[in-house]
């Protein structure tokens, strides 16, 4: 009947991981349903996190780098913001993309149902749809459910009071606002909320910014940060208390500043998964206590016939992850043998200046005794780096002792994002230093860096501007 489908794989949550297990399954022969209780597919990467954020902060870079030439003798004026305008291009970004999704399911028989999802029973899952609740009998599924932002119960319910759905929707730009949490989304949105002329205070718990990544490489995005922005760190939020007009905080530590109003605040302090939204029970599935789903190498749960893929199985929460472990568990489903087996997961904060890494971080390598050997290639040597005003950029290297393969790798500058990805790959391929000091990088850019850190590794560097 109309509310009872059978599919060989239904696929639960349309994210990075969820549609791209689905296509995936559907183009290794499997008939797929792909359940998604938003009307656009895409999660929260395209709709509400990497994707609209990525559109701002460029919106944030020319603002910043027309400024910063004004000390180099080209004066623009000061730049006028349509809000409307700027929220509607980020709109046209994201519906380009989750317009794209829903061609490209179509194409592949990927029947999509707009609705919630519930697990049953071991093979059934229930959907309420607008048109009244559908059941779905499946060979296997893969839950994609994702995660949502982490709430502080005692923070008043106020529209002032925003996650990071709320920062993107852009609504104004307010006078003041003040960051609770200096990880990578929190100062994400500091850095387009700053562009477009508001006041920004960070505070956070930790001892430093970006908790995770190496504290010589966030230095010098902290030293440039800390000339705009108002920064707490070892500083706690006491309490937020909504005012008509504002919200005032107050804090917690040494070096705490005194309570203050201000217009919004961004709470930050991180993700959890929605491994307890999601039925599990009725199908045996093993949810831990933060959560997530257990998987093992094929992302196979504790349910054979059930896999689980993306944020909602663990760190780090990235599309980049969610969506290779879509893949593994469509090819494990369809008898291949497949596995998530990769050496390293890299971040990346897409600041002003960007921050990445890879692989092993110093503070690991430390923790773990592990003996590594270690080149800081101060971008101030760099040419590219400093016809485009980076001088204070780093790219470092970690090599193992004896073999001086590539353990790790962090930099910071622009453009570190995309300049990573060669770490990566030196990683996954077992590189050592002087395969990268011997690979002929393009002159003058920024990837010469790593083949620099590489070189002075090796002893071989000559100063080549
Ligand atoms: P999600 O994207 O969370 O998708 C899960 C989907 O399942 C959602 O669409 C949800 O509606 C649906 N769903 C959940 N439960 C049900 C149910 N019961 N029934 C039906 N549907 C359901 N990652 C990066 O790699 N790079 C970045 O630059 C980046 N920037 C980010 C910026 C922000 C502001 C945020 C919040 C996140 C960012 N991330 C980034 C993280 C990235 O968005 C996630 O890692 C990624 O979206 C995870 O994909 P997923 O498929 O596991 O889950």
């Amino acid at each position: 009947s109309g509310n009872e489908i059978r599919a060989d794989v239904v696929v639960l949550g349309g994210g990075p991981g969820g549609y791209t297990a689905a296509f995936r399954a559907a183009d290794l022969g499997k008939k797929v349903v792909l359940i998604e209780r938003y009307a656009a597919l895409g999660g929260v990467c395209l709709n509400v996190g990497c994707i609209p954020s990525k559109a701002l902060l460029h919106v944030a870079k020319v603002i910043s780098e027309a400024e910063e030439m004004g000390a180099h003798g080209v004066k623009f004026a000061k730049p006028k913001v349509d809000i409307d305008e700027v929220r509607g291009w980020k709109e046209s970004v994201v519906n380009r993309l989750t317009g794209g999704l829903m061609q490209l399911a179509k194409q592949r028989n990927v029947q999509v149902i707009q609705g919630r999802g519930q697990f049953v029973a071991p093979h059934h899952i229930k959907v309420e749809t607008e048109q009244g609740e559908v059941s779905v009998s499946f060979d296997n599924a893969i839950v994609a459910a994702g995660s949502q932002a982490v709430k502080i119960p005692s923070f008043p319910v106020d529209p002032r009071v925003m996650d990071s759905t709320g920062a993107l929707a852009l609504a104004d730009v307010p006078k003041k606002m003040l960051v609770i949490g200096g990880g990578i989304i929190g100062l994400e949105m500091a850095t387009v909320y700053h562009a477009l002329g508001s006041k920004i205070t960070v505070v956070e718990l930790g001892e430093q910014l970006i908790p995770g990544c190496d504290k010589d490489i966030v230095k010098p995005l902290h030293k440039k940060i800390e000339k705009h922005y108002e920064i707490f760190l070892n500083t706690k939020v006491a309490g937020l208390e909504a005012r008509k007009d504002g919200i005032v905080a107050s804090f917690e530590g040494e070096n705490a500043p005194a309570p203050q109003s201000f217009d919004r605040v961004l709470v930050a302090v991180g993700r959890r998964p929605n491994g307890k939204l999601i039925g599990a029970e009725n199908a045996g599935i093993l949810v831990n206590e933060q959560g997530f789903i257990p998987v093992d190498k094929q992302q196979r749960t504790n349910v054979p016939h059930i896999f689980a893929i993306g944020d909602i199985v663990g760190q780090p929460m990235l599309a980049h992850k969610a969506v290779h472990e879509a893949k593994v568990a469509a090819e494990v489903i369809a008898g291949h043998k497949a596995a998530f087996d990769a050496r390293t997961i890299p971040s990346v904060a897409y600041t002003d200046p960007e921050v990445a890494w890879m692989g092993l971080t110093e503070t690991e390598a430390k923790a773990q005794g592990i003996d590594y050997e270690k080149a800081s290639f101060p971008w101030a040597a760099s040419g590219r780096a400093l016809s485009i005003n980076a001088d204070y950029g780093v790219t470092k290297l970690l090599l193992e002792k004896d073999t001086r393969r590539v353990l790790g790798a962090g930099i910071v500058g622009p453009n570190a994002g995309e300049l990573i990805a060669e770490a990566v790959l030196a990683l996954e391929m077992g590189a050592d230093a002087q395969d990268l000091g011997l690979t002929i990088h393009p002159h003058p850019t920024l990837s010469e860096t790593l083949c620099f850190a590489a070189e002075m590794a090796e002893g071989t560097i000559t100063d080549m501007f």
